[in-house]
C-alpha cells in the first residue's frame, strides 16, 4: 500500500500541473472546514464561498467538492454557490452548476434498520445519529466510551442476510453505506465526462474515507494528499487553494506551491 503523504508535503513538490490540465477534488469536513463538535455546528469561514468560486473560474469548471454530506447539505453551507459535489460519498453527483443531480441505483437502507439504530442512538447518551437517504452515521466524539459497543451492535447488522452495505471507519464515528459507494467512484464517475475528462485529479482530503479518493486520483495519475490532524492545517488548505486561485489569475504557468 503506497504512504499517505500528509498536506504540507505538497509544498515538497516543485510544481503541480497548471490549472488549465488539472481537476481539483476537495473532501469538505476537516480539509476546507474544521471538524465541529456535531456536523450542524460547522462554521464557513468568510471568504471561502468566493474562494472555490475563483478557482471553479480559473480551473473552467473542474472543480468539486466530494463530501460524506448530502447536497442539499452543502448547497445549505453555501447558498447561492451551486457548486459541483459528489455527495454522501459519491451517492449523488451534481457535475456541474445547474445540471440536475444523477442519483444511481442504489440499495436502500432497510426501514428495521434505520429503527434498531435509532434505539441504539438513544441507548447511548451523547452518541448523534446522522441519518441519510442511503445510509447513516453514528457519532461518538462526545461517548467515546459507546465506539465499542456501537460498532459490534452495527457489525451485526451488516453480517446478516442482506448484504449490500459496508460498514466504514470515520473520524469518531461509524458509517454505514451502500458497499457500491465511495470516494474513489466518485472520483472515477467525474473524470469520464466534461469538465473533467482528461485532466488530471488532483485529491484532498483528511478522513480514512478520503483514502479511495487518494487512491482513484493516483491510479488516474493525478495526486492525492491526506490532511493531517494537526490544529490549523485546515487554514493551511485554504492558503495554499488562494495561492492557486491567485497564480492562475496572474497567469502563472505552473501554480507553484510555495510559501506555505
Ligand atoms: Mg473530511
Amino acid at each position: 500500500m503506497q504512504s499517505r503523504p500528509t498536506f504540507p508535503e505538497i509544498a515538497a513538490l516543485p510544481r503541480l500541473p497548471p490549472l488549465s490540465r488539472l481537476a481539483l477534488l476537495l473532501d469538505l469536513d476537516g480539509t476546507l472546514l474544521e471538524l465541529a463538535p456535531v456536523p450542524s455546528a460547522v462554521r464557513v469561514p468568510h471568504g471561502l464561498p468566493d474562494l472555490l468560486r475563483r478557482l471553479a473560474t480559473r480551473l473552467d469548471g473542474a472543480l468539486a467538492l466530494i463530501s460524506g454530506r448530502s447536497i442539499e447539505e452543502v448547497d445549505a453551507l453555501f447558498p447561492g454557490l451551486g457548486i459541483a459535489v459528489a455527495g454522501e460519498h459519491g451517492a449523488v453527483l451534481r457535475r456541474a452548476p445547474g445540471l440536475p443531480l444523477e442519483r444511481p441505483n442504489l440499495p436502500e437502507i432497510p426501514p428495521d434498520w434505520r429503527e434498531s439504530v435509532r434505539t441504539l442512538a438513544a441507548a447511548h447518551p451523547g452518541v448523534l445519529l446522522e441519518e441519510k437517504p442511503h445510509g447513516f452515521v453514528l457519532h461518538f466524539r462526545q461517548a467515546e466510551a459507546s465506539a465499542t459497543a456501537l460498532f459490534a451492535a452495527l457489525e451485526k447488522l451488516v453480517a446478516g442476510p442482506r448484504t449490500g452495505f459496508a460498514l466504514v471507519p470515520a473520524i469518531m464515528a461509524w458509517e454505514l453505506r451502500p458497499a457500491c459507494v465511495d470516494k474513489g467512484i466518485a472520483v472515477h464517475h467525474l473524470l469520464q465526462r466534461p469538465p473533467y475528462v482528461g485532466r488530471i485529479p488532483l485529491f484532498v482530503g483528511d478522513d480514512v474515507t478520503d483514502d479511495d479518493g487518494i487512491r482513484a486520483a493516483r491510479e488516474l495519475g493525478g495526486f492525492g494528499f491526506q490532511v493531517g490532524s494537526t490544529f490549523g492545517t485546515v487554514p493551511r488548505v485554504r492558503s495554499w487553494l488562494l495561492t492557486l486561485a491567485e497564480a492562475g489569475e496572474h497567469g502563472s504557468a505552473g501554480a507553484p506551491c510555495v510559501g506555505l
